[in-house]
């Protein structure tokens, strides 16, 4: 039977629709957030496989820096690739 996708595809960090939410491991190319289901989508629990990172913290980064950490930003797409991926404010098509 096909795999589900319904709260599923986005990035709790970026909102870029990136990653299989709710997977552990796998990292988002936009903001670099990696998946961790320790934290989900909550937003004040430290996640160790995001260098302890709050997601509070990472979307303060994300704004900042366009990643999860300032020392990542070499590490990501560029920024006109982004526009490739779907956001989750993005309307309705
Ligand atoms: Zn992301």
């Amino acid at each position: 039977m096909a795999k589900k996708f319904n709260k599923t595809v986005y990035c709790p960090c970026c909102g870029y629709i990136t990653l299989v939410f709710g997977t552990t491991g796998e990292m988002c190319p936009i903001c670099l957030w990696e998946c961790d289901q320790e934290v989900d989508d909550r937003l004040t629990i430290p996640s160790f496989l995001n260098h302890g990172l709050t997601l509070n913290e990472a979307k303060e980064n994300f704004e900042q820096f366009g990643v999860i950490k300032e020392e990542f930003a070499n590490q990501t797409i560029p920024f006109e690739a982004r526009k490739f991926y779907k956001h989750i404010n993005d309307e309705n098509e």
